[in-house]
Parts: C-alpha cells; structure tokens; sequence
C-alpha cells in the first residue's frame, strides 16, 4: 500500500504546478510559503501548494474583477456556454487523472471519486447549457408602460469550499456563477486542494484569462480575506455551521449577498411496514459512503419500536460487510476519514456515546487496512439504546456512526426528526404512500426522501438546508438566479 501511494504522488505531482491559478498563469503564494496536503491512508504527504494569504486573495479579486468588466460580464450566454462547454470536453479528457488527485487527497475509493469527478462535470455542463435560456421576464403590471426585468451577474463571487467532496461542491458554485456572468475566486479546503488547482490549470486557454481563479490556503488566512472583500459581491460557502456565522458577519460588512450550504443531523424514518432489509441497507449505504464524511449523511435512525431488532441486526451486518483498506485498489468501499483531526473528532464521540449510556453494536475501533498501519481508518460504528438529547444525537460526528432511536407513533417520530438544530435531509422507509407524504411534508428538512437516501446528485434537484443547515439552494435551475441581480426597467409606451 505504502508503495503504491508514493507511486501515486509521485504521477500526481507531474500533473500540472498545483500552484495558485490567478489571472489565468500559476503563481507561489507572493509571501513564498507553501503548505503540504497529504494522503489519510498512509499518513504522507502528496504535494506542497501555495499558502495563499490577503495579498494573493487581493490579487485574484483584482484579476477576477478585470476579466469581468473587459469580458465575461459582456459576453452572451450563447458564449459563455461555448467556452464552459469547451472547458467541460477538457475536463472530461482528464477524468482519471483528477479522479486520482481526489481519492488521493481526501481517502476516498478511486471507483467512487471517478463517478463524483464525472458527477461534478456534469454540473458544470448543466450550467454552461441551460444559461442559454434563462433571462429576465415581460412584467404586465401597466397598460401605458413597457416593464421588464434583466437578469445581471454581479461580478466577483467568492467561493469557498470543504474538504469532502471537493469537485462536486466546487461544481454547484463555479458552474452556476460562471455561467451567469460572474468572475470567481475560489478558496478550496486546506485538506484536499489539488482538483480545484488542476481544473483552473485546464481552463487555460479556453476561459479568458481571470474568470476563475483558485487561491489554495487556510480559513482564516485567504478564506475570510475572500468572503469580506469589498470587491467580492456575491459570497457562496460550504462548510460547518460556526464557520458559516463567520462567513455571514464577515460577508454583512459589505452587506454581500450570501449563500450557506451548512451541516447536518439527518434522520431516515422508519416505520413499521416497511421493507425492513432494504431501510437498513439505505442506512448503512449513507451513513459509510465518503466513510460518514457527508454533509446528508444519514447519521440517526429512527425506527418503529416493533421492528427495531430486525432493523439493528441487518444494519449491523451491512456496516460489517465493508472491505477497508488500500483505497487505490479494486473492491475497496470504505477508506480512512480525512485526517489525523477528524480521526479524533470521530474517536472522541465513539468514547462519549458509551459515556452517555448508549451501546455499541458495532464497530468503533481503530483498524489497520492491509499494508498501512499509519492511515486513519475506524470501522463503521452502529450506537443503540441511544435516546435524542444525547450528543451524539444532536452533534454532527461527520464519521461513519450510525446513532439508532426508537420511537413508538408518528407524532413521536416527527417530534424526534425535527428535535435537531439542523434541517438538511431526511428520508422516510415505508409501503404507504400516504403515509410518506404526509411524514415528507411535517419533516423540516431541505430534502426528504422515501425510501432513499442520496438524491442530491440529480443535476437540476435543488440542495440546501433549512434551520442551521443553511440558506439558498444549489444545484437547481433557479440556482443561475442566486447569481444575478434583478434589474427592472420601466419604459413608458
Ligand atoms: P469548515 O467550515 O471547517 O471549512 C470549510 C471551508 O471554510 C474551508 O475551506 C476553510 O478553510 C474555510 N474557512 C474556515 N474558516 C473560515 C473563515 N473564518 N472565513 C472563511 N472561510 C473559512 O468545514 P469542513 O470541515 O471543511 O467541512 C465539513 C463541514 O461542511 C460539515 O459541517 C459538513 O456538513 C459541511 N458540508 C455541507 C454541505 C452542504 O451542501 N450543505 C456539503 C458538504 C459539507
């Protein structure tokens, strides 16, 4: 394993500079420090990228604001999407190639960070294509004036971004803002820049210099330069609640519009007609998927009383069929959390549930993949006998710990699905559909699914958060909106 990685890193580092990517050339951080980002499953460094700070952020806003006003901001839809077609064919030729840079970064099985580099494409495509036809409307509000709306970019927007799914999410952003008109400086996670570097390095020539700019860096070092700039006028930011607060105060001092895409706790109900095995499946399926590192994760589940044991012992053996191991290799579904930090966030609440008084059904040790004793790997956990105030129930872990409550009626079960400060996603398992219905409108909740678990992937499906999970959507068609402003003009006729 430890051989095949440096390998890999080693064919990473001679794909392009990795440096920062503004005004359409790669640039060092102008202050010269670098830092490393490194591989979870063998605990090595892959490569060292700029350590962007304010001067480099204001260089990219500066960079980004020219190519607006002499360009982009001019240019027709029907351009725009020429070129943002143009750079999608580019990225699509380069798809193992990022799809190795992103399971390297961020621990992720390369089947899976494929099929997501694919899925971040296709985003950016559904931009460049529906952008053709959106606009302002025909008002008919007067008899004796002509009044209508034009939809305007807004110039600048600032994006920065987690470290879990790193294309996907820059994808709902860049694709939608870029293709209203906007010009972007992105700020990637510290934990997993490459693909955001890489993909800026294949937009050379085939965006205008200074439409998208990637400045690699930490939170508060570039991430809070970006989002407080006054020549920033539209913020979009992924990430835990707490830094959202930051990202909106800092955002405020400018009064920048902002869109929050926030954490969550979400909770997959299930009732007792339904298909018992495959809601377990559906659990376990989202709570290891990206090994529990999802925002939708499906982390509680809240199961009929009469159908609990069923449900536990099939979720137990799904969260024990996983093969762990060299993320590099075929056949391997569940790789290391992300880091040394989120390895003792994960460890630190597998301890604190069983302090709290709920018990381990499985998992929750440490294991050694095959060949790697240094990554950081923990087997998908399953915590019963938990009730809702526990933290574990209101916290999110962001690893693959699957907390399970019963509950005995429906009104029990939707007073346990809302008791959370978060409202993301939540899922219901049952054969009646009336039943579903009625649970998916009660539910506060973005998203609700039935008998599912993961949807938001679905180009043109809105995504985002009620309560402290955020505000905006993404990844819908009237996302393209959050990235203009309404003009309305009155002519009198
Ligand atoms: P994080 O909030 O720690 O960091 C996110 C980004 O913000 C990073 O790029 C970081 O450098 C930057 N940042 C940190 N402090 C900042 C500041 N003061 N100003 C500006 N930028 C700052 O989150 P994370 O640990 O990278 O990601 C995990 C979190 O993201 C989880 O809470 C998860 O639920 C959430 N998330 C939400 C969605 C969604 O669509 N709702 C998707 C994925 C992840």
């Amino acid at each position: 394993v430890q051989e095949n990685h440096q390998q890999a890193s080693e064919e990473a580092q001679s794909f392009g500079t990795f440096e920062a990517w503004i005004g359409g050339s790669s640039h060092p951080a102008e202050s010269g420090e670098t830092f490393e980002t490194r591989d979870p499953v063998v605990d090595e460094p892959i490569l060292s990228v700029p350590r962007c700070d304010e001067v480099d952020v204001d260089a990219a806003v500066e960079a980004a604001q020219d190519a607006f006003e002499n360009e982009w901001g001019n240019a027709t839809p029907a351009e725009r999407s020429e070129a943002l077609l143009e750079w999608v064919s580019v990225l699509r030729d380069n798809i193992e190639e990022l799809a190795i840079l992103e399971s390297l970064d961020v621990g992720k099985p390369l089947s899976y960070a494929k099929g997501e580099v694919n899925k971040g494409i296709d985003f950016i495509e559904y931009y460049a294509n529906i952008c053709r036809a959106e606009g302002g409307k025909e008002i008919a509000a007067a008899n004796d004036a002509h009044i209508y709306t034009r939809r305007e970019p807004y110039g600048v927007v600032g994006c920065v971004t987690p470290w879990n799914y790193p294309l996907v999410l820059t994808s709902w952003k860049i694709g939608p803002a870029l293709a209203a008109g906007n010009a972007v400086v992105l700020k990637p996670a510290e934990q997993s820049p490459l693909t955001a570097l890489r993909i800026a390095e294949l937009s050379e020539g085939v965006l205008p210099d200074g439409v998208f700019n990637v400045v690699p860096g930490f939170g508060q070092e570039a991430g809070a330069p970006l989002t407080g700039h006054s020549d920033v006028q539209k913020v979009s930011f992924t990430g835990e609640d707490v830094t959202g607060e930051e990202v909106m105060k800092s955002a405020a001092s400018n009064i920048t519009p902002v869109t929050l895409e926030l954490g969550g706790k979400s909770p997959f109900v299930v009732f007792p007609d339904a298909d018992i095995e495959q809601a377990a499946e559906t659990v376990a399926g989202s709570i290891t998927y990206n090994t529990g590192q999802s925002c939708d994760a499906c982390s509680r589940a809240l199961v009929h009383e009469d159908v609990r044991d069923e449900f536990v012992e099939k979720l137990v053996e799904e969260m024990e069929s996983h093969t762990i191991g060299d993320t590099l290799a075929e056949g391997t579904t569940f790789g290391p959390l992300v880091s040394e930090a989120q390895y003792e966030k994960v460890t630190s609440y597998l301890e604190l549930g069983v302090e709290e008084g709920a018990t381990l059904a499985t998992g929750g040790n440490a294991v050694e993949a095959e060949g790697t004793d240094d990554g950081w790997f923990v087997e998908p956990a399953v915590f019963v006998d938990a009730d809702n105030d526990m933290r574990i129930a209101q916290e999110e872990i962001f690893g693959p710990v699957e907390t399970v409550i019963t509950f005995s009626d429906y009104d029990e079960a939707i007073e346990l699905a809302n008791d959370v400060e978060f409202g993301l996603a939540a899922g219901v398992a049952t054969e009646n559909g009336s039943l579903a219905h009625r649970a998916a409108a009660d539910i506060d909740a973005g998203s609700v699914w039935v008998n599912k678990f993961y949807g938001r992937t679905v180009t043109g499906s809105p995504f985002g958060g009620f309560k402290r999970s955020g505000m905006g959507r993404e990844c819908s068609r009237d996302t393209l909106n959050a990235y203009t402003q309404e003009k309305t003009v009155h002519v009198p006729i």
